[in-house]
């Protein structure tokens, strides 16, 4: 008996050798989210040595990537990117949404808390990410061995990439100005993180979301996160999500061709360099997959584009909607029929309407018309019946991919092309509509099995997941509706 069981226990271990030893893996996958690039920044600027320049000359640039839903905004891009599916089915539907008839952000959780900055201020959780990630399958298809760990400024922007169990997400507080965490991962923060927000007190003081220095303190921490986990030195291969979230946060304030914004993408370029470095003499090139990629592009800003004789124009969404709620107040004598605007959707107020006996279908139409009095609006959709309207099928599918039902305005409006939400004074840029500046982002390989090389082929920001999966031989994530870029 005790022989038969010794003989089991040496097949078992041949067959698991065996097993393991058919799958070529990385040692990690590294996943770098630049919020609001733009396609074209990677082309706008001269590059210093070993950044930018190494993933333009060594990676694998995709050169046509295209955002396949609209809102094309931050919380919505994170997750997308790391499931490889849109907002229709991952739940992301924005940056805030509905849900259960509350206006919440895309990563708030109220069964939660903080930790690590003030004390009792509101939980964050992936739980409403409702599809698999990179990270999820990489966990299932090592019986939970792989480890992730997800950092950024914005909450968002950490949280989601990292998935649903990673061994810590971490993002910048302003207000305790250190880099904290929620319960849903942990009551207290590692020691590591706890140092670096002591150590940097001073410099995480200050306002890091428009200051160059956001970028390095997000790096710096990235860079503990290797050291300290020991991400890629395990049997499996592990994941490091870093989003750099200053870029996005800058371009609003300052538009997309402020020195400040440049000032902003020279420091990523050193940032990355050293990263770069870091990761070669820790893990060596051959055995990490990076990638680099946007959650969303971003407009020229108004003054710049009329200034230059361009077609632009700004609309400004408070607005649209107490002038079209004053509309229905004049048809239907109730106020506020229109409850919210969120990145280009309306909500109505359907306990309002329902209190009030009105005909659900007479208000819609009546917004619907309402919101589209601006002539810097070309459509406003009634979205369940959208296949009535007679716009085009590639605006259509976008809508229709980036709609998630309850959470998502049941009015999408269009407006004209280069019209964003904004005002006309402004000289930040926006984001969230289709247009190319907004969805036409850039996408990097670099590392384990990339050739050099480059495409123009129109690829989607949701092959990404499918691509990395299948170079690892992992499913992909279970809603993944991307497919993997073979070149
Ligand atoms: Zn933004």
């Amino acid at each position: 008996m005790e022989r038969m069981k010794r003989f089991l226990v040496v097949v078992m271990a041949v067959v698991a050798l065996c097993a393991a030893a058919q799958v070529e893996r990385p040692k990690l996958v590294v996943g770098l989210v630049v919020d609001q690039m733009r396609w074209d920044y990677l082309y706008n600027y001269q590059w210093g040595e070993g950044g930018f320049k190494t993933l333009l000359t060594d990676g694998y640039r995709c050169n046509n990537t295209i955002i396949d839903y609209v809102p094309t905004v931050t919380a919505a891009g994170h997750a997308t990117i790391y499931t490889g599916t849109t907002p229709a089915f991952h739940g992301i539907a924005g940056n805030n949404f509905m849900l259960h008839g509350k206006n919440v952000t895309s990563v708030q959780d109220d069964t939660e808390r903080g930790v690590g900055g003030n004390d009792n201020t509101r939980g964050k959780s992936p739980r409403n990410l409702v599809t698999t990630t990179i990270a999820d399958q990489l966990q299932l298809a090592t019986n939970f061995k792989s480890r992730t760990v997800g950092i950024a400024l914005k909450d968002r922007a950490a949280i989601l990439p990292s998935g649903h169990h990673p061994i810590g997400a971490y993002w910048y507080d302003k207000g305790s100005a250190s880099f904290v965490t929620s319960t849903y991962y942990m009551n207290r923060l590692p020691r590591w993180v706890s140092d670096f927000n002591k150590k940097h007190r001073g410099e995480l003081a200050s306002d890091l979301n428009n200051l160059p220095l956001g970028t390095t303190m997000t790096f710096a921490l990235a860079e503990q996160a290797l050291i300290n986990e020991g991400l890629g030195q395990g049997d499996v291969t592990d994941m490091l999500t870093i989003s750099v979230s200053n870029t996005d946060m800058c371009a609003h304030y300052y538009g997309s061709h402020s020195p400040k914004v440049d000032s902003i993408y020279w420091q990523l370029d050193r940032e990355i360099a050293h990263f770069i470095q870091v990761l070669d003499e820790r893990i060596g090139r051959g055995n990490y997959l990076l990638f680099l990629t946007a959650d969303h592009g971003g407009t020229h800003s108004y003054p710049r584009m009329t200034a230059h004789g361009l077609p632009s124009g700004c609309w400004h969404n408070p607005d649209a909607l107490v002038a079209a709620n004053a509309l229905l107040e004049k048809q239907f004598g109730v106020k506020k029929l229109l409850k919210e605007e969120m990145e280009y959707t309306f909500y109505l107020d359907h306990e309002l309407i329902a209190a009030a006996h009105l005909d659900y279908d007479e208000v819609m139409r009546a917004a619907c018309k309402a919101l589209e009095q601006p002539e810097e609006i070309q459509w406003a959709i009634d979205v369940a019946n959208i296949d009535s309207y007679p716009i085009p099928t590639i605006l259509k599918e976008r809508i229709k991919l980036g709609y998630f039902p309850e959470r998502s305005g049941e009015i999408y409006v269009v407006p004209r092309t280069g019209v964003y939400a904004g005002k006309t004074e402004w000289a930040g840029s926006n984001h969230g509509t289709w247009s190319q500046s907004d969805s036409h982002i850039p996408l990097i390989f670099l590392g384990w099995h990339i050739p050099a090389g480059e495409t123009s082929r129109l690829t989607h920001m949701t092959d990404l997941a499918a691509t990395v999966c299948a170079m690892l031989h992992v499913q992909a994530p279970n809603a993944c509706i991307g497919t993997p870029i073979f070149e």
